[in-house]
């Protein structure tokens, strides 16, 4: 561990292999500070204490590291399948034998609880094995030809150079799910982590070189994201983009990429419905609803937001959530609570304005609804029932421990309700009846339908969103199509 780094801190100073955290970018097979010895301080959200700097590189350094990545690029695309697949499968085993030093690092730059860092670091090695096996299925399709003296044939070849965008609420998983579906396909990456959670991107890159990934291949650079990425969103040799984070950036990044075509894959932000019946399995829906809103704190795109319950049970799952919200233990991460710190200041004043908000506009508080006494960027689990669909939880994402409940009368209003909104995610549904389940999966607009449970996500599953959700898929074998083109190739017989 070197001087930039704090090494006194509780879960840093247990690493058993301190060589994982890391201040310098990954260039070119490098090891790289910045030219003028900038740096950024990353801090640990649950009680501000320093973790160490990062080295904070410029736009000349993404356009380095964009030039090694495409003289890389040839030699990458060209190795045989089988040699893609041994890296990567050396980089999952890596990632499994560090399992603990990577979620401890991911603790102490990001909040979580340390059992879901220890989940998130199984969640983001289970794209590494999937991508490992994908890369060497067949990437041809014989097509039966159009014409008596031609033989026909479609190839899915890598497109180039793909630049991936990491959010900081799974710094592991989300550069996983990028970075192995685009290096299986073949291409070379250069990566931007948050610069809230570097680390655990750095910690990844030390994997994979010691997995053999050649230079060149994966390349990590740290740096305030509207100059790293910008300097990427402008040049042509990043042929695919692929960003996780908000609505907001994802649309700048849509008219960035516009000058130069690029392909991209956006997975946005979700506003999620958990739509209750009355004939509901209760004590399942209530057990649900808690993992659906409190995991990560509240900060997953997947999150529940708007709690819509029909009105003969709407007392009943109100005071059952409320008492089980209450139960839940805030803490920090290191601790192993049920609920960690927000991310940052800005966080905890979007939760208090969609309270203050809601409370303004008619709701009634069951539990929670200020700053928790933890510390700064704690916020308790909160329940607010009778929430007004005016107020702006019920419209806009929270990403945060705030639960907005409101009652529905009938099938035809819940997925109305559930519908008007323009994110398009993942729908939450709790009934018993079979055929409403298969009217109501039909009739939500999402890209996902979770029906009787919350967890849906895995390596094997397509992940996205519809409306402004995103575009493309991450995931399945569809996440490799935005880093592969289609050729077709047409031979004459004659
Ligand atoms: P954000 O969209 O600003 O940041 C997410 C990622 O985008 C980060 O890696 C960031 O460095 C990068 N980024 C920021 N500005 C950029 C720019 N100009 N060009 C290129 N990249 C840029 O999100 P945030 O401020 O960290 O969080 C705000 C909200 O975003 C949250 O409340 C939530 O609604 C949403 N969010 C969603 C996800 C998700 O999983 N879909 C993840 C994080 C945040």
């Amino acid at each position: 561990m070197s001087k930039t780094l704090n090494s006194n801190h509780p879960l840093l100073s247990r690493l058993a292999d301190p060589d994982l955290l890391t201040s310098k970018a990954f260039i070119g097979g490098l090891w790289a500070d910045a030219h003028d010895g900038n740096s950024i301080t990353v801090t640990d959200p649950a009680d501000g204490t320093e973790l160490g700097m990062v080295a904070r590189l410029n736009a000349d350094d993404a356009r380095r590291a964009a030039r090694e990545a495409q003289n890389a690029w040839a030699a990458w695309a060209g190795t045989l399948p089988q040699e893609r697949t041994a890296i990567l499968r050396r980089w999952f085993d890596l990632m499994i034998a560090h399992r603990e030093d990577l979620a401890m690092i991911m603790t102490a730059e990001q909040g979580k609880p340390i059992s879901e860092a220890r989940g998130e670091i199984d969640y983001a090695a289970a794209f590494v094995e999937f991508y490992a096996e994908e890369a060497r299925r067949p990437n041809i399709e014989s097509v039966t030809s159009h014409l008596p003296d031609a033989e026909v044939e479609v190839w899915r070849e890598p497109v180039g150079v793909a630049a991936l965008i990491t959010p900081w609420n799974f710094p592991s998983a989300m550069l996983t799910r990028k970075a192995a579906a685009a290096l299986a396909a073949g291409c070379s990456v250069v990566a931007h982590p948050s610069i809230e959670t570097p680390f655990s991107a750095l910690a990844l890159a030390r994997l994979a070189e010691r997995a053999g990934m050649p230079k060149g291949v994966f390349n990590v650079v740290t740096g305030a994201a509207a100059e790293i990425v910008g300097a990427w969103m402008e040049d042509p040799r990043i042929r695919a983009v692929s960003f996780t984070g908000s609505t907001e950036v994802g649309r700048l990044l849509y008219r960035q990429g516009a000058d130069t075509i690029k392909r991209l894959v956006l997975e946005l932000g979700g506003h999620a419905p958990f739509v209750v019946f009355a004939d509901a399995d209760m004590d399942q829906a209530v057990d649900e609803a808690i993992k659906a809103k409190f995991a990560t704190s509240g900060q997953d795109c997947l999150g529940a937001n708007r709690f819509l319950v029909e009105r003969s049970v709407y007392d009943e799952f109100c005071n059952a959530f409320a008492e089980r919200t209450k139960a839940l233990s805030v803490g920090k991460g290191v601790e192993d609570p049920d609920i960690g710190p927000l991310m940052n200041a800005r966080a905890v004043a979007k939760q208090h304005e969609h309270v203050d908000d809601a409370i303004e506009k008619g709701a009634r508080v069951l539990c929670g609804g200020s700053r928790h006494e933890a510390g700064d960027l704690f916020f308790q689990p909160t329940v607010l029932a009778d929430v007004p669909n005016e107020a702006k939880i019920m419209h806009e994402e929270t990403f945060g421990p705030v639960a907005a409940i409101a009652p529905f009368d009938t099938e035809a209003e819940a997925i109305d309700r559930a519908n008007a909104t323009e994110y398009g995610l993942v729908a939450y549904l709790h009934t018993q009846d079979p055929r409403r389940i298969y009217r109501a999966s039909r009739a939500m607009r999402f890209g996902m339908v979770a029906v009787n449970r919350t967890k849906v996500t895995g390596a094997p599953i397509p992940f996205g969103g519809m409306k402004q959700s995103g575009l493309g898929r991450e995931g399945s074998r569809l996440g490799l199509e935005a880093f592969t083109e289609v050729k077709y190739v047409c031979r004459d017989w004659a």
